[in-house]
């Protein structure tokens, strides 16, 4: 489809001409954790800080998130660093629990196909984010971001995030097929998460500059102070020194195809 439609999150237009770096921690674990990691990618070039609140882990002996207990200071960070807020919403019930300390809904993989979750974030009126699920088709998901959209919302961003294959040296296999395809075939802005795709933080950069030269709008990735002392996707998280890096050689491949960086 010719017209990406453009979605907002703080002031940042995403679907434009201008490429979107969303980047931080996978779960925010401590105030000082999430404000130097905001710190450092916005000066690095992100402008729209992630981070998990309420985690999907396979195992329940994994970090869960600090949920509530982390409010007040996600709150603080957001406006001493001056960055819009991204996390996931893993129930209903989360969404107006999490209204005055986000500006984006994440909706996780595992949830792609939770249609009452989509129902009910269509009802209100913050941009959300859905990933697709590591075995969506990709109709299944383009038909999941419907059921937001039905109820009104229509700041809906779709994320391709990796699936699975018959492959397991990497953790999942980056469909840049359904990057493509998702931007011919629908108006959404599609952004890709190239952390959870490959799972190997060596491998992410290379990722995101075949992201930016399928034509995507954008990128979510995982950033830590600590990599090995993170509580949880500690293998693919980018170090800030890494991450600038990647942003540096990013600039390079949109330059090349006459685009540039949203910057906050
Ligand atoms: C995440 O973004 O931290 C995450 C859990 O991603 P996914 O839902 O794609 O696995
Ligand atoms: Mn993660």
């Amino acid at each position: 489809m010719a017209n990406c439609k453009i979605v907002r999150i703080g002031n940042i237009e995403i679907g434009g001409p201008k490429f979107t770096v969303i980047a931080g921690p996978c779960s925010i674990e401590s105030e000082s954790q999430l404000k130097n990691t905001a710190n450092s990618i916005k000066a690095s070039g992100a402008s729209i800080l992630r981070g998990g609140i309420w985690k999907m882990r396979t195992s329940l002996k994994s970090f869960q998130g600090l949920g509530e207990d982390s409010f007040q200071f996600i709150k603080k960070v957001k406006t001493e660093v001056g960055l819009p807020l991204i996390s996931e919403v893993t129930d209903a019930r989360q969404i107006e629990e999490l209204a005055n300390v986000v500006d984006a809904y994440q909706v996780g993989a595992r949830n792609m196909h939770n249609y009452s979750l989509l129902r009910e974030l269509g009802r209100q009126p913050k941009p959300v984010m859905l990933k697709r699920n590591f075995s969506a088709f990709i109709d299944e998901w383009l038909k999941a971001a419907d059921y937001i959209l039905n109820e009104g919302n229509d700041q809906v961003i779709l994320c391709e995030r990796g699936i699975r294959t018959f492959e397991t040296a990497t953790r999942n296999t980056l469909d840049l097929n359904a990057v493509v395809y998702a931007k011919k075939h629908s108006s959404l802005p599609v952004l890709v998460d190239p952390s959870h795709a490959v799972g190997i933080s060596e491998l992410v950069a290379p990722l995101c500059y075949a992201s930016a030269a399928a034509g995507a709008d954008g990128l979510i990735v995982e950033v830590h102070p600590k990599p090995s002392e993170a509580l949880s996707d500690g293998q693919q998280a980018l170090t800030f020194e890494s991450f600038d890096q990647m942003m540096r050689q990013l600039e390079k491949v949109l330059n090349a195809f006459d685009r540039g960086l949203n910057h906050a």
